[in-house]
């Protein structure tokens, strides 16, 4: 059986550097606030270029976090619009409306599955106040067009970069692109925690310890609150974790590109719509391996029959949600189009060569039934 991720192999590659630092964090009597996370902290902001990184409970939250900073601090107030992509992880539109701020979806690009940039203008009204951008999949979704729209309309970016860790844009890094960034180590993303946990980048001081204060309470000193704050934060065994993981994540992106490389090269179904291997490599960090195909069901019986596990990235878009009935009359048809047709293939830096000949094989054999 393959399955679509291995999680246990994945972080027992490392398991003889983390079972030592965990027994030190547990021998330290010291869980919250302490060493780990700032030595975590340290290498994450070093690793993706900003001057801040702030680690917190989860991907969610630190998207959450940037938002209620900024309003805050002034900038955004409640009822102001963020632009978002309509295909996304709920998660991504789940922090704007948590704010009480609203989501302005936008459909996305078929060929990169990212929000198409080029319809950004003409949704943004006075009431816009930042574009959350989701670089989806592992990709990076960023341009010139982007930097300008955004300085023009006096605009934040922030970054939903919970996939994306690592991948560059013109050099410079996801995380360190835009105002503000939200990672998501969550067991599954590219670097994965032991559990939740959660971080957050910039390069803007101010916001920087706004948002250190919103997580602990409203408070930058014991017993003093400034914000009405919650409680979200990193802790130090995840931090040890991260921070041991941090450390191979380039080499285990890169064995991600070769595996894309090689599904992109070798799968030649023509009922499958592949992904783009971009231009410049670094631009994606292949978190998910999505294909596309009109009979994705069939597609995704016939792989587990074969033992081979996949998911959908994602079934229903937020839009289409109970939880968002305001929206579900809404038309995003690139959307809606994605959600019925996509399917991930497995990928990870512990798949071997005979597990992706299998995928490869077994795809290439999918009868043609139309
Ligand atoms: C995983 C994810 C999140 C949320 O991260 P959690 O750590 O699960 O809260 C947000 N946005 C996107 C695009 C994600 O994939």
């Amino acid at each position: 059986m393959i399955k679509f991720l291995d999680l246990q192999k994945i972080n027992l590659v490392h398991q003889q550097e983390i079972e030592e630092r965990l027994i030190s964090t547990f021998r330290s009597g010291w869980y919250l606030l302490g060493n780990e996370v700032k030595k975590f902290e340290d290498n994450l902001a070093r690793y993706v270029g900003s001057q801040y990184a702030i680690g917190v409970a989860n991907g969610l939250d630190a998207l959450r976090l940037i938002l209620r900073a900024y309003i805050e601090l002034g900038i955004f107030q409640k009822g102001d619009e963020i632009i978002v992509p309509a295909n996304t992880y709920i998660a991504s539109v789940l922090a704007i409306t948590d704010n009480d701020l609203v989501p302005v979806l936008v459909e996305p690009d078929i060929e990169t599955y990212n929000i198409n940039i080029s319809e950004i203008q003409e949704k943004i009204t006075s009431k816009t106040k930042g574009i959350l951008i989701v670089h989806l999949y592992g990709r990076i979704v960023f341009s010139e067009e982007l930097k300008n729209i955004a300085t023009r309309h006096n605009l934040k970016i922030i970054e939903d970069n919970a996939q994306t860790i690592g991948a560059e844009w013109n050099s410079v890094k996801s995380g360190n692109l835009g105002d503000a960034a939200g990672f998501s180590f969550y067991p599954g993303k590219n670097l994965g925690a032991l559990g939740d946990a959660g971080g957050i980048t910039t390069n803007d001081e101010d916001l920087a310890r706004c948002i250190r204060a919103l997580a602990n309470y409203g408070s930058n000193e014991k017993y003093i609150n400034i914000y009405q704050g919650l409680n979200s934060r990193l802790d130090e065994v995840q931090a040890a974790v991260l921070d041991i993981k941090l450390k191979y994540i380039d080499t285990e992106n890169q064995k991600r590109r070769e595996i894309a490389r090689r599904y992109i090269t070798e799968i030649n179904n023509p009922e499958i719509i592949l992904p783009e291997f971009p231009e410049k490599e670094k631009e994606h960090v292949w978190h998910l391996f999505v294909i596309r195909t009109k009979s994705r069901n069939e597609l995704q019986n016939y792989l587990s029959e074969n033992n081979i596990q996949t998911l959908i990235h994602y079934p229903i878009p937020p839009h289409k949600q109970n939880a968002y009935k305001d929206l579900n009359n809404l038309s995003l048809p690139v959307t809606e189009q994605i959600h019925d047709e996509v399917l991930s293939l497995p990928i990870s830096p512990v798949m071997t060569n005979e597990e992706i000949d299998k995928v490869i094989h077994s795809i290439n054999s999918y009868p043609n039934r139309f």
